[in-house]
C-alpha cells in the first residue's frame, strides 16, 4: 500500500518491439531509485500506437523485466485501455480555446517548415492550420478528411503562465532545482493525432497525475519534451511530478540504442548466455 508522501516512480515502455539494454537501464536506474527513496516502482504500457505496438512485445517486456529480477505492482495500466481519459483531457483544452484542427499531410508539414525544425530534429509545423476561419474548420472537419489536433502553442503558453520544470541531475537523491520551460521551440504540436485519438505528450501528463507519479525518471532523450509536459499539466490542472533525466546507454559507434536499427535486445543476449547479474553489474546495478 502506499502512503500519501510514498514517492511513486513509474517505467513506461512502448510494445512496439523487444526491450533493449537502454531499456534495461532506464528500468533498474528508476526500480533502484524508488527502492532508494523507499518508494514504489509503477509498470505503464504505452500502447496508444495501435499499429506499432503488439500484445506480443507486452508479453515479452513483462518476462523480460520479471527476468532482471524487476517487480511491480498490479494492475498494469495499459493506454489503449483508457482513451477516454485522454478524450477528455482533449476536450478540456478544446474548451479552453487552445486547440486547432490539421488537415495537413506530412509531406505539406516538410515542404512549409522548410529548414525549421523542432528540438528532436522533426519539421516545425509552421501553424498552416491555424489560420484557417470557423467557416474553413467546419467544412473540412464535415468532409470527414483526417484531423489531428493541435496546440495553439502561443495562446497555451499565454494561458498557463511561468512555467517551471523542478529537476534532480544526476540522480533522484540530488538536491532539487528548478529552471524555466521553454515550450515554445516546438511549435504547435500535435496534441491528437490523426492515427489515434491520443499522444504520447497528452497521454504521458494524464498518465502521471492520474497514477499520482511523484518522480519521473527516464532517459535524456526526453529531456527537450518535458517543456510540453509542464505546459499540458499546468493548463489541465495536473501536479507537475520531480523529473529526472539520466545518461543513454549508447552503442559501440556512440549513438542512441533504437528497437528500430535492431539494436540488441535483452532476450538476444540472455540467448547468448547472458545472465541476469551480468546484465545488472554491465549496467552498474
Ligand atoms: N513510452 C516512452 C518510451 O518508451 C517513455 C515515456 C516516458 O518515460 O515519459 O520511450
Amino acid at each position: 500500500m502506499s502512503g500519501p508522501s510514498q514517492p511513486i516512480f513509474r517505467f513506461a515502455p512502448s510494445p512496439n518491439g523487444y526491450l533493449h539494454i537502454g531499456h534495461a537501464f532506464s528500468a533498474l536506474f528508476t526500480h533502484h531509485w524508488a527502492d532508494a527513496l523507499g518508494g514504489v516502482m509503477l509498470l505503464r504500457i504505452e500502447d496508444i500506437d495501435t499499429a506499432r505496438c503488439r500484445p506480443e512485445f507486452v508479453d515479452a517486456l513483462l518476462e523480460d523485466l520479471a527476468w532482471l529480477g524487476l517487480s511491480w505492482p498490479e494492475p498494469v495500466r495499459r493506454q489503449s485501455e483508457h482513451f477516454d481519459d485522454y478524450a477528455r483531457a482533449a476536450k478540456t483544452l478544446r474548451e479552453q480555446g487552445l486547440l486547432y484542427p490539421c488537415f495537413c499531410s506530412r509531406a505539406e508539414i516538410r515542404a512549409a517548415a522548410g529548414e525549421s525544425t523542432d528540438p528532436e530534429g522533426a519539421p516545425l509545423y509552421p501553424g498552416t492550420c491555424r489560420g484557417l476561419g470557423p467557416t474553413g474548420r467546419a467544412e473540412r472537419l464535415a468532409s470527414g478528411a483526417p484531423v489531428q489536433w493541435r496546440l495553439d502553442m502561443e495562446r497555451a503558453i499565454a494561458a498557463a503562465g511561468p512555467l517551471l520544470i523542478r529537476e534532480t541531475q544526476p540522480d533522484p537523491s540530488a538536491p532539487l532545482t528548478v529552471r524555466p520551460a521553454d515550450p515554445a521551440r516546438w511549435g504547435d504540436v500535435v496534441i491528437v493525432r490523426k492515427d489515434t485519438p491520443a499522444s504520447y505528450h497528452l497521454s504521458v501528463v494524464v498518465d502521471d497525475a492520474l497514477q499520482g507519479i511523484t518522480h519521473v525518471t527516464r532517459g535524456m532523450d526526453l529531456h527537450a519534451s518535458t517543456d510540453i509536459h509542464v505546459l499540458l499539466q499546468a493548463l489541465l490542472g495536473l501536479p507537475s511530478p520531480v523529473y529526472c533525466h539520466h545518461e543513454l546507454v549508447l552503442d559501440e559507434a556512440r549513438e542512441k540504442l533504437a528497437k528500430s536499427k535492431g539494436s540488441e535486445s535483452l532476450r538476444a543476449l540472455r540467448a547468448a548466455g547472458w545472465t541476469a547479474v551480468r546484465v545488472r553489474k554491465e549496467l552498474g546495478f
